[in-house]
C-alpha cells in the first residue's frame, strides 16, 4: 500500500536518479564486482549513492557535475576540510624521498612527540592503520597487562567494523565482531557499573560521546564513576578518541576532566589519510619494549607509513591548532542549537517534522527521527538543496565550513520542516 510519506520518498528518488545519471550506471557496473556497490557498507544509501570526481575546501563535486556543501566531513575524518595545502604539502615533500621503507624513520618520532604532548593520558604511543585497529590492539593490551579476559562496552557503542554493539545489551551485535569475552553494559547508567565491571575485566572501552551511537554524551558522574570503578577493581579504562578527540585540543578527556589509562585515536588525525594510534600510560605501553622484558610484538606493514606520519605532523602542527579546534566546535554548537530551534518550533506548530530533534556535542551533531523515512525525505530535500549529510541524520563540521554554510544548511532544514508539501504521517 502507497502512503503519501512512501509516494514523497519515491518521488524524492525520482528527482534523484534524473540529476544523477552517470552515478547510476557507475553504481550497476560496481554491483558486479563489488557487493552493493562499494566496499564501505555505511556510504549507501536508497537509490544509490553518488560517486564523488573531486573535492576542495567544504565542497564535494560528483561524476554528474553536482556541487554538494559536505556536512558529513567523513564523519569525522575531515576535520581539516578537503585537499588543506599544508597537508597536501606535507604529503607531496614526504614522496619526494620515497614511500616504503621497511625501516624506522625520525617523522613517526615527531608524531609520537606532538601527540604525548597533546592527550594527557598518553605518555607513549602506537601507531596503526585505523581506529579499528587501534582498538583491538588497546583490548590486547590491557588483556596481557591484567591477565584478564573480560572487555566491558556500552550499548550502541562503535569501536570499528569488528567491534559494533547493538542498542540492545542483551543483542544482537554486528555478527563479524572477533570473539573476546565482551560484557555489555548501559551507556550512561552508573547504577549498572559495579555489576559490570567485576574484578576478571580487563578493561572498559567507551566513547566518552557516542559517534555511531547517534551522538550520544556520556554525562560527566558516569565517566568519573567508570574511572572511579576501573582504579577499584584494576582495570584499564579506555577512551575511544576516534571521534571525539576533536572536540578540545586535548580531547573529550580534558572537556571532561576525566582521563583514562589508555586512548584510541584515529580519522582527523592522519589529515585525512589512514591512520590510527593506541597510547597510555608508560607502565601499559612498555608492554611492547623489549629492552624492558616487554612480551608483546605490534605488528603492521604500514604502521609507520610516511605518508600518514607526514600527513598527521602537518595537521597537528599547521592545522590544529588549539584556537581552530574551538572555533569549529563552538559554530558546531551554534548549528546544534538553531536546528533544535526549528524543530521546536515546527513542534510547537503541530508539524509532522517536529519529531526531529539533534544531539551531539561541538562539531559533531546528529539529527535523529522516529520516522527513518521523514529522515530520508530530509536527507533527499538536502541532497536537493546542494547540503550533504550523512543518511542516517549524522554531520560533522570541518574548519572549511563557514557561517555562512552553517546558516544555508539552517535555513534549507526550515524550509522543509515548514513545508505545506510535505505529506503528513500516517498513523
Ligand atoms: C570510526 C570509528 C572507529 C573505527 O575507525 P576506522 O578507522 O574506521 O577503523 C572506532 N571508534 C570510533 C568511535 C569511530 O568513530
Amino acid at each position: 500500500m502507497t502512503s503519501t510519506t512512501d509516494a514523497a520518498l519515491h518521488a524524492a528518488h525520482d528527482r534523484y536518479r534524473a540529476s544523477h545519471p552517470l552515478s547510476a550506471a557507475a553504481h550497476e557496473r560496481a554491483r558486479a564486482v563489488l557487493p552493493g556497490g562499494n566496499t564501505r557498507s555505511v556510504l549507501h544509501f536508497d537509490p544509490f549513492p553518488f560517486r564523488v570526481a573531486e573535492a576542495a575546501g567544504a565542497e564535494l563535486v560528483d561524476i554528474d557535475g553536482n556541487r554538494y556543501t559536505d556536512f558529513l566531513g567523513n564523519y569525522t575524518a575531515g576535520l581539516l576540510g578537503h585537499s588543506p595545502p599544508s597537508v597536501k604539502s606535507a604529503i607531496t615533500d614526504a614522496l619526494e624521498r620515497g614511500w616504503t621503507f621497511g625501516a624506522t624513520h625520525e617523522v613517526e618520532i615527531e608524531l609520537a612527540e606532538l601527540i604525548s604532548a597533546r592527550f594527557e593520558s598518553i605518555e607513549q604511543v602506537r601507531f596503526t592503520n585505523s581506529g579499528t585497529e587501534a582498538n583491538l590492539m588497546a583490548i590486547g593490551t590491557a588483556k596481557h597487562a591484567t591477565g584478564r579476559s573480560g572487555v566491558a562496552v556500552f550499548d550502541s557503542g562503535y569501536h570499528g567494523g569488528v567491534l559494533g554493539f547493538g542498542p540492545d545489551p542483551d543483542g544482537p551485535h554486528s555478527a563479524l565482531n572477533v570473539p573476546h569475552d565482551f560484557r555489555v553494559g548501559r551507556f550512561d547508567d552508573i547504577e549498572g557499573l559495579n555489576s559490570l565491571i567485576g574484578d576478571d575485566v580487563a578493561c572498559v572501552l567507551v566513547e566518552p560521546v557516542q559517534g555511531a551511537g547517534g551522538c550520544r554524551p556520556a554525562s560527566v558522574p558516569f565517566l568519573e564513576a567508570l574511572r572511579q570503578r576501573c582504579t577499584d577493581v584494576g582495570a584499564v579504562l579506555i577512551f575511544d578518541e576516534v571521534m571525539t578527540s576533536r572536540l578540545a585540543p586535548g580531547g573529550a578527556q580534558e572537556q571532561f576532566g576525566v582521563v583514562p589509562d589508555m586512548t584510541t585515536l584515529g580519522k582527523y588525525l592522519g589529515g585525512g589519510t589512514t591512520f590510527g594510534a593506541f597510547g597510555g600510560i608508560r607502565s601499559l605501553m612498555s608492554a611492547f619494549d623489549p629492552s624492558l622484558g616487554g612480551a608483546l610484538t605490534q605488528a603492521g606493514t604500514f604502521n609507520n607509513n610516511i605518508v600518514s606520519m607526514s600527513a598527521a605532523v602537518a595537521s597537528v602542527t599547521h592545522e590544529l591548532s588549539p584556537a581552530r579546534i574551538r572555533e569549529v566546535n563552538q559554530r558546531g554548537d551554534r548549528l546544534h542549537a538553531e536546528l533544535a530551534a526549528v524543530f521546536d518550533d515546527a513542534r510547537s506548530a503541530g508539524l509532522p517534522t517536529g519529531s526531529v530533534y539533534p544531539t551531539g556535542v561541538g562539531s559533531m551533531i546528529c539529527l535523529h527521527c522516529p520516522d527513518d523515512r521523514l529522515l530520508e525525505l530530509l536527507f533527499h530535500h538536502l541532497l536537493d538543496e546542494g547540503l550533504y549529510i550523512a543518511r542516517r541524520g549524522f554531520m560533522a563540521l570541518s574548519m572549511a565550513i563557514t557561517d555562512s554554510h552553517v546558516d544555508q544548511l539552517v535555513a534549507a532544514v526550515k524550509r522543509w520542516a515548514t513545508s505545506p508539501l510535505l505529506p503528513e504521517l500516517e498513523a
